[in-house]
């Protein structure tokens, strides 16, 4: 096998653009005549904060973030984030509503019940998370503190194609597998959340997006590094920073920009998840997992209705060089990760396979 026949599906970590792993290369050994490697910098240089900086500044003028917002990269992975939010933002006594669409929501609720009082908002659940609640559905503690929704559920291949309206409410949210895939109104967050692995650079850097009034109320408890003032403070450099990581995820954004930045993601995610969804929908092989309304544009998650037929399909995928197309031991059936950095082309190949592999094979 090699990268040029190779189609990669992963849901995260997950592909990252050819040309940036290219220009990483180029640089690996010695930073622009610099004699050193990113890896080797210190995070205090002159050299590395001018990366640093950079790096924040296109992320900031990607998403459009609002200077009453500070844009923190940190570590611990996306998980950290569920600890983190409810110590700095429930304090005696307080209550937050949780959205569960998905298992790492759900995760996020359990976590935030140790720190404070949770409302289950909702909860889809007895579907096995084919859906998303509608804005009616949702139950909401006018008192509550924040709204946590996770917005796109990576496992089950659901995504919230509306931002809940919950008044004063500040909403928290999830966005590790949608981030940066399409204009967002940032002013209607208090948080904003994503592990890097699968839209933004290798695992190891969390992205957060945090309107700078929120923070500085943690819990007395806190460990220090799961204070968001402190890291405001610090500017992410309280400690050592994910450098290595950082410096990829500018990569990463300068790639966005050149592509035409998150209006040409928009367009792109449209573009391949409709030729997915357009054949299993005409498909009498393949049947796709969630609710027609919920569809993720990023996670396609589908099965043929028996588990022996859809091992055999992934052995077959595998085998021509689709590869990372097993779902979720939580859905089973396939997925295939269609994020920012795979290629058109990529999602035609699948497509294509899959009605190949239909016609041979359906009886
Ligand atoms: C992958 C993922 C997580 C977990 O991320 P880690 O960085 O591994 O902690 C959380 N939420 C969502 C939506 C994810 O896709």
């Amino acid at each position: 096998m090699s990268r040029e026949t190779t189609y990669n599906f992963a849901a995260g970590p997950s592909a990252l653009p050819t040309e940036v792993l290219q220009i990483a290369a180029a640089e690996l050994l010695d930073y622009r005549s610099s004699g050193l490697s990113v890896m080797e910098m210190s995070h205090r240089s002159s050299l590395y904060q001018s990366i640093f900086d950079e790096t924040k500044a296109d992320f900031k003028a990607l998403l459009n973030v609002p200077d009453d917002y500070e844009v923190l990269f940190l570590q611990g992975g996306a998980s950290t984030q569920f600890s983190m939010i409810p110590l700095n933002l429930l304090g005696e006594g307080d209550c937050a509503d949780y959205a569960v669409t998905g298992n790492f929501a759900k995760i996020a609720a359990k976590e935030a019940a140790k720190y404070g009082k949770i409302n289950i908002a909702a909860d889809t659940s007895e579907c096995n998370h084919t859906r998303i609640p509608t804005q009616s559905e949702l139950k909401l503690d006018p008192k509550a503190k924040y709204f946590y929704y996770c917005a796109n559920n990576t496992i089950f291949g659901t995504e919230w194609h509306y931002i809940p309206e919950t008044g004063s409410v500040p909403l928290v949210s999830d966005m590790s597998s949608d981030i940066l895939t399409q204009p967002l109104d940032v002013r209607k967050f208090g948080i904003i959340f994503a592990g890097a692995q699968k839209n933004l650079a290798p695992a190891g850097v969390t992205v957060v997006v945090i309107r700078k009034d929120l923070a500085g109320h943690e819990q007395a408890i806190t460990p220090l590094m799961l204070g968001y003032k402190l890291m405001i403070d610090k500017d992410s450099m309280y400690n050592t920073p994910p450098c290595y990581n950082i410096y990829m995820l500018g990569l990463v954004m300068k790639w966005l920009q050149k592509q035409g930045g998150l209006t040409a993601m928009d367009a792109l995610r449209h573009e391949k998840s409709a030729m997915l969804y357009n054949y299993l929908d005409e498909s009498r092989f393949f049947h796709g997992c969630a609710e027609k309304e919920a569809r993720s544009f990023m996670n396609v998650t589908f099965n043929t209705g028996d588990a022996d037929k859809d091992a055999a399909f992934c052995k077959a995928a595998t085998a021509a060089g689709f590869v990372n197309v097993k779902g979720h031991r939580l859905v089973g059936g396939m997925r295939a990760s269609i994020y920012n950095a795979v290629p058109v082309k990529a999602v035609k190949a699948l497509v294509e396979f899959m009605k190949d592999y239909e016609v041979k094979n359906r009886v």
